[in-house]
């Protein structure tokens, strides 16, 4: 459902492929569920960066004409839904970076830990930022000191990435190549696939699908992949790696058709589904999901179960972002735009209501209503991930603990105030059984962050 978390952005790449533009709007089309503020997609067209990003979708910001005008066989897009810097073009990426030694490009998803400290450095050493992204910080850290400018760039490259804390699958355009990097940590994903005689590299396979291109792997933590005339070269920058994943790609940001590590995202929440059933089996007489990212849980559970799995629950598919959205008064008399409850599935009957998280709250409680006023007879609350209990300094907008419901609760409160019959939150162990890993980011979960937080530099 749409529960007010946001992925902060997906990236797409093309080598070596006519039109690479046009194939990369293609891509981030397929990737915009992971940003709808802002796109962009640059070129290398006559041996020139050209750039094109505008705020909106990316129907909205490209036309015919404009991919027209952006030639050539290597480019890289992005698409974006601002966490850190404010939401304005100067934000909108990729970014482009003018310097002696050749000119740049640079797309990122995910969110750098450090970048308060590493801005300060930069500062302090004479960089100027253009914007408050902080994506910006790796181009400055690559070119951060010009007698250094003799090194080969991919060693410049491995020395910015390792001074980087966080999340991040960055793509860097150059005149002859392209680099895509993913962090140690595996924190975001980033998939490598051939297309006709060259590559493509996404933030998912759905959109490696989508443009008619063949899966290769993951790229690896740690690992940057460089894709020039030679091919394909695999550089390891850092020995420390590991698989810390963040689990809400699997729980609600990836589309089900990608597949991330190996698991296939609808598998991964199908499996949920089955081990909500195994874990807190309920009397029932239907099951219904709430669309769209819980329908593949709710599929799961009553396979499980042997009742039936019925669209108890449907969603205006045509809400625009130039919607006028019912006021604060409007919403608690009930007007939900978004999703309708029907009277003559649920009327009468125990439902069991499958949701993918419970972040604010207020949507599971209108939804709660929604199904009562609609005549269902008990509902029976099943959350396929655990409660959310923790901010995400990663690249997702979960900002606060106070903003989170389930903080500041115990079961029973959480069960009372959403006003359900019976609620259970899906165990880690669960999320692990479903994904088939011993390793995942859990933190907004746990609390347990696979990095440093830099918090105290900050002070
Ligand atoms: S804290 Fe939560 S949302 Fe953030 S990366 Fe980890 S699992 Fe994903």
């Amino acid at each position: 459902m749409d529960n007010g978390i946001h992925e902060e952005c997906g990236v797409f790449g093309v080598y070596g492929v006519p039109d690479a533009a046009r194939i990369t709007y293609y891509g981030l089309h397929s990737l915009q569920h992971r940003g709808q503020e802002g796109c962009g997609i640059v070129c290398l067209d006559g041996g020139e960066l050209k750039c094109i990003k505008g705020e909106g979708l990316v129907t909205e910001v490209f036309d015919s004409g404009k991919l027209d005008s952006l030639k050539g066989d290597m480019a890289i897009g992005h698409v974006r839904y601002s966490t850190t810097g404010a939401s304005c073009l100067d934000n909108v990426q990729p970014f482009v970076f003018h310097h002696k030694t050749g000119d740049f490009a640079l797309a990122h998803n995910g969110n750098l830990v450090n970048s308060a400290v590493l801005r300060r450095y930069l500062e302090s050493r004479g960089s100027l930022f253009q914007t408050s992204s902080d994506s910006e910080i790796l181009a400055h850290l690559i070119r951060k000191d010009s007698k250094e400018s003799h090194l080969p760039r991919i060693e410049a490259i491995k020395e910015a990435l390792n001074m980087i804390e966080g999340a991040f699958a960055f793509l860097i355009l150059t005149e002859n190549r392209i680099y895509a990097c993913r962090d140690k940590y595996g924190l975001r994903p980033l998939s490598l696939g051939r297309l006709g005689n060259g590559y493509v590299v996404s933030s998912e396979t759905c959109a490696i699908e989508a443009v008619g291109g063949e899966f290769i792997r993951d790229i690896e933590p740690g690992e940057i992949v460089c894709i020039d005339h030679h091919g394909l070269r695999c550089n390891k920058y850092s020995d420390y790696c590991h698989r810390f994943m963040c689990a809400m790609e699997y729980i609600y940001f990836a589309r089900p058709d990608s597949d991330i590590e190996g698991c296939n995202v609808h598998n991964f929440r199908k499996l949920s589904g089955r081990y909500l059933y195994e874990e807190a089996p309920v009397e029932a007489d239907i099951v219904v999901g709430v669309p769209d990212s819980s329908l593949s849980a709710a599929m799961g559970y009553a396979e499980a179960a042997g009742i039936p799995n019925e669209m108890g629950l449907v969603k205006n598919k045509y809400i625009a972002r130039t919607f006028i959205q019912p006021s604060q008064e409007l919403r608690e008399n009930g007007v939900m735009m978004k999703l309708s409850a029907v009277r003559s599935i649920v009327g009468g009957k125990r439902v069991v209501l499958i949701d993918d998280s419970v972040v604010r709250g207020t949507t599971s409680k209108r939804i709660v209503k929604m199904l009562r006023k609609a005549g269902a007879k008990e509902v029976h609350l099943r959350i396929a991930s655990p409660q959310l209990i923790r901010p995400c300094f990663y690249g997702v907008d979960i900002s606060t603990v106070e903003e989170l419901f389930c903080a500041s609760r115990n079961l029973e409160q959480v069960r009372k105030e959403l006003g359900v019959d019976s609620v259970h939150f899906l165990s880690k162990e669960a999320l692990y059984n479903a994904g088939h890993r011993s390793e995942f980011c859990l933190a907004c979960f746990t609390g347990d962050y696979p990095t440093d937080l830099y918090q105290e530099e900050l002070k």
